[in-house]
């Protein structure tokens, strides 16, 4: 069922033509929402266009990945990704519009051409046509806006805000304390058996830097090389390139440790802090984050 916000709301005279010498007693009219939906998908994303701070790049993959801008709107989810399983929940509450993070068709440019005749893909793409849904991804303006909504969500997820370097939002100035019990606390933290460690459990370390998602081996590296920089925390790397660099170095003495959470931890609040910055702009439609979750599991998690 959809949910309702406080179910009245102005509706302003869009596209009344009457001129206002025959319209003198003219007042928005305030409707029950029940009996108007309100806005397109294209209305939503176009909104979204306007509040970032950057412009709107022409080659993107913030696109539509299923389902039609002139789809009447119900309610909006947001994800880290738009799982079967996140697509089934929105549909439960009457969220037609998903706004994923990530790609919903397993690859970065959510290219279908692979998958044409795959089984796993036909029954997601079926379920999202049978119920009407619309996906939009919501990646590079998300973390071009200023600032950064993905490292915003993740800095107010830990409670970091006040160990935030000035010189560089994602540098970080911890309490003094090995590798090992940060690695401890992000586990706990994350409820999750997917942390891995490389780098020496006990070196005392402070200064912290963290690069979400999967942004590249160089770009990681590069975070690393900085004198102000002796853990990193990162979603997910390719293992033979960041993790043997760090290997290697800890190898030459050299204070440096890596923390990988998984990639959707390591930006799923992201997704949580889009929701209630939709809210900002968004209010006559209900908004709602649903978590896709960390994907893995192991065996010794309590
Ligand atoms: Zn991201």
């Amino acid at each position: 069922m959809l949910k309702l916000l406080p179910s009245i709301i102005l509706l302003l005279c869009l596209g009344c033509n009457a001129k206002k010498s025959e319209n003198e007693n003219f007042k928005p009219v305030q409707v029950n929402q029940s009996s108007a939906s309100v806005l397109t998908a294209g209305e939503v994303i176009g909104r979204i266009k306007d509040r970032v701070t950057c412009d709107w790049r022409e080659e993107t993959v913030d696109t539509y990945k299923s389902g039609n801008p002139d789809t009447k709107v119900t309610g909006i989810a947001t994800t880290f990704l738009a799982t079967l399983d996140v697509l089934k929940k929105a549909q439960k509450e009457g969220l037609n519009l998903v706004i994923t993070h990530e790609p919903t068709y397993y690859n970065h440019l959510d290219d279908t051409e692979f998958f044409t005749s795959d089984p796993v893909y036909i029954a997601k793409r079926k379920f999202i046509e049978e119920h009407n849904m619309v996906i939009f991804r919501f990646h590079d303006h998300w973390h071009m806006t200023n600032p950064d909504g993905i490292h915003t969500g993740m800095i107010n997820e830990l409670g970091w805000k006040s160990y935030q370097m000035k010189t560089d939002q994602m540098i970080f100035e911890l309490p003094e304390q090995t590798v090992g019990t940060l690695a401890k606390t992000l586990k706990d933290h994350f409820n999750t058996p997917a942390v891995r460690v490389v780098g020496d459990p006990d070196l005392k370390i402070s200064q912290v830097g963290m690069a979400v998602g999967a942004p590249g081996s160089q770009r990681q590296i590069m975070m690393l090389r900085r004198d102000d920089v002796e853990v990193l925390i990162g979603g997910e790397t390719h293992e033979w390139e960041t993790v043997e660099w760090v290997r290697d170095a800890h190898s030459e003495g050299r204070k440096k440790a890596l923390i990988l959470i998984g990639h959707a931890n390591s930006e799923e609040a992201g997704m949580a802090y889009c929701a209630s910055w939709l809210e900002e702009f968004i209010s006559e439609i209900p908004v709602q984050f649903i978590a896709a979750g960390d994907p893995f599991w192991g065996p010794g998690l309590d």
